[in-house]
């Protein structure tokens, strides 16, 4: 039966986003996988399961609501079931979730005490536990004193969004304010989720939603999963996400965070009706604008230029210290992939005509 629960409430936890690029820092580039009998070994390094495989919400999206069979892991049985699978090595990290079958508080109650125990047992490893939307401060606070990492899903971008496909939870305050209490507890260390495509929203939308978050929560890492329509749920007609606008959103998003550039910026990447189109924004935004002279830009705005990164960036300005670069040979001495890069750069000083390759 342990065994049945375990295959059922870790597939039915498969659509939360926890990449190797969340927990990396905890564990190790290996995929986290669930559970799988099949598997040699049993598992991936991190155990993502839920506590409850039922939930008596309305999310329009979610296969969990429309479970009937009750399939559920006391704190005590799911504690157990980690600590054999971890002492025997087949589990590195815990990735905990739940439906909502009863009281929201009862089950935030049941998944910090899954937590409790294992500390109290001798386990120290990773801990990711998954905020329910309308949960308390004061479980907010316990969860984030027994967890590496605690989150909730922000799900869409606006409280009308939500409303379409979730009418249980209320924006605002189940989610955007349990949400803030979440970065206080883990600041920097706590991330989040939107199902994209599910609500009808533009990218424009999302835009101004993800730059909120980075402004006001600062979470670690957004996921972006792509809406899939799931049989028997009332989205079942409603038009799959295509993979590549997920890719997109995760180029917006290193756009966003590590490279400096602003949200009013990525506008420009948007077409009329507000969406980004199939084509890395990085080089919508360069085709707008002129080549980048590598030898006199600004970092922030070499970082502009597709194929040139943090490290990149940081190279280049390093070695026009020591001479000007001469052309796409250099650029392949710092690490860039000249013939992307080479589109939209052109070399020269201030007392040289500028050369653009690749014209
Ligand atoms: S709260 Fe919504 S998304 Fe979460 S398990 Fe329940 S129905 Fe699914």
């Amino acid at each position: 039966m342990q065994e049945r629960k375990l295959t059922h409430l870790t597939a039915a936890g498969r659509f939360d986003i926890c990449s190797p690029g969340e927990c990396i820092r905890f564990l190790s580039a290996a995929p986290c996988i669930t559970y799988n009998p099949r598997v040699a070994g049993g598992c991936g390094r991190m155990l993502k399961v839920l506590l409850h495989g039922t939930c008596s919400y309305d999310c329009a999206y979610c296969s969990i609501r429309l479970q009937r069979e009750r399939m559920s892991f006391s704190p005590e049985e799911l504690a157990g079931t980690f600590l054999n699978l971890w002492r025997e090595g087949l589990v590195g990290g815990l990735f905990l979730s739940s439906g909502i079958p009863k009281d929201v508080d009862l089950v935030m109650h049941d998944i910090i005490e899954t937590g409790e125990i294992l500390r109290r047992r001798g386990y120290d490893g990773y801990m990711h536990l998954k905020i329910l939307p309308g949960a308390t401060r004061a479980d907010i606070h316990d969860a984030a004193r027994v967890a590496n990492r605690i989150s909730i899903n922000i799900e869409t971008t606006s409280s009308d969004h939500l409303g379409s496909i979730a009418g249980v939870k209320d924006y605002r305050q189940d989610i955007l304010k349990r949400q803030a209490w979440v970065a206080e507890e883990k600041p920097g260390n706590h991330i989040t989720q939107v199902v994209v495509g599910a609500a009808g929203e533009t990218d424009a939308d999302l835009l101004t939603c993800v730059a909120d978050q980075y402004r006001r929560v600062r979470p670690f890492r957004i996921h972006f999963a792509a809406f899939r329509a799931l049989p028997g749920t009332p989205l079942e007609s409603h038009p799959d996400t295509p993979s590549w606008r997920r890719r997109r959103w995760y180029q917006a998003d290193y756009l966003l965070r590590d490279y400096g550039i602003s949200a009013d910026e990525l506008q420009a990447a948007l077409d009329e009706e507000g969406f980004f189109g199939n084509r890395d924004p990085k080089e919508v935004l360069a085709a707008s604008t002129g080549p980048v002279n590598v030898n006199l830009a600004s970092r922030h705005d070499l970082l502009r230029v597709p194929g040139i990164g943090p490290k990149g960036a940081d190279r280049i300005l390093a070695m026009r210290r020591e001479r000007p670069l001469a052309g796409i040979g250099d650029l392949r001495r710092a690490g860039i992939r000249g013939k992307t890069a080479g589109q939209h750069v052109a070399f020269g000083g201030p007392d040289t005509v500028q050369t653009r390759l690749f014209p």
